[in-house]
């Protein structure tokens, strides 16, 4: 079995940090996650700081949470540029911040925490790195397409459906198991943005019709994270797929899901959340350093 990398945890954040300012080089960014063992943030961002030459490394921490306030809170002082945020701590984190972007308000998540001038600031990138994802891998802009998202008002889903709000889709569908969680982004997204929104249940007729009147189909629930995971679409809706449709699976977990697989079946272009992932942490580098992050070398990380 291979050995896991280390993770520190939000007691190693104590005076001043200095467990990070003794490592070589000194850890000056991390990301916190409950659990956070396996994340990729790691090997991708320290590949690129290492490309750009930057005497700083990247480190998990574990912090649960009922440790947040007060990690997030000893971040200037332990000599930190930032962090970013995964499982569970994305909405928490956004009472805890001193200022929050535009789109982190509306996405109501942050992954992304910067230090300024001992100011925690709030961002969400998840948002922002779909659209560049979706750009990649079919050479759209999302703006341009319809969009259906399955588990839409989940965290990731919620991301998503402001971003696609934001890009201006004509048509964007919310489709949630809890279909009442569907139906008050919608009234978010219509009372802040003036975008309409539809939100269904996961009704395989509804979503059936949803998948007909769609250009895209994203899947932001969980399902197929683990290999014996069945498809996010409700059994009989994925007969309405063509190959037409572009579907892109959020999930990374490097296999074919059954929804990619599917997609294939039906001869959709399709691809799978490790772009998501990747221009996520490519914009936080960019908003921690202010300049763009070495792309390739974050792809090359990732895929190995
Ligand atoms: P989350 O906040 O727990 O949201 C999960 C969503 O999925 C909710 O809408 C939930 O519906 C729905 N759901 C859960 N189990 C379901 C099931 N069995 N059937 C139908 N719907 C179900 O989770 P999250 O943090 O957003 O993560 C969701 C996915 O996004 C994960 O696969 C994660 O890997 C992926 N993700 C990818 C990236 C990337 O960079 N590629 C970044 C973030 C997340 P209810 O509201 O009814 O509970």
């Amino acid at each position: 079995m291979s050995e896991l990398p280390k993770t520190y945890t939000s007691a190693d954040l104590a005076e001043g940090g200095k467990v990070f300012r003794e490592l070589d080089p000194p850890a000056r960014l991390a990301i916190f996650g409950d659990p956070v063992a396996h994340s990729a943030s790691p090997p991708m961002q320290n590949a690129a700081l290492k490309a750009q030459g930057r005497d700083l490394q990247y480190v998990r921490i574990h912090v649960t949470p009922q440790a947040l306030p007060e990690a997030l809170a000893a971040l200037p002082e332990a000599g930190f540029l930032g962090t970013n945020l995964t499982i569970p701590h994305k909405q928490a984190a956004l009472e805890l911040v001193d200022d929050l972007s535009r789109e982190a308000r509306l996405m109501g998540a942050i992954n992304t925490v910067t230090v300024r001038d001992g100011k925690l600031h709030g961002y969400n990138t998840d948002g922002p790195g779909f659209a560049a994802a979706i750009q990649e891998e079919f050479g759209m802009a999302l703006g341009s397409l319809r969009v259906l998202i399955l588990g839409g008002a989940g965290g990731a889903g919620r991301a998503i459906t402001v971003q696609c709000a934001l890009a201006g889709c004509p048509k964007i569908i919310v489709a949630n198991r809890n279909s009442a969680k569907g139906e008050t982004l919608a009234a978010e997204i219509k009372g802040q943005l003036e975008r309409n929104v539809t939100a269904i249940s996961m009704d395989p007729s509804e979503v059936r019709t949803a998948v007909a009147a769609s250009d895209l189909i994203v899947n932001a629930t969980p399902l197929g994270m683990k290999a014996q995971d069945t498809s996010p679409l409700p059994e009989g809706s994925e007969s309405a797929l063509s190959k037409d449709h572009l579907v892109y699976d959020t999930v990374y977990s490097g296999g074919n899901t059954a929804l990619l697989r599917q997609a294939q079946e039906a001869g959709a272009k399709s691809a799978s959340g490790l772009s998501m992932l990747l221009h996520q942490g490519a914009l936080a580098y960019k908003i921690w350093f202010g300049e763009p992050a070495p792309l390739e070398t974050m792809r090359k990380a990732l895929r190995s």
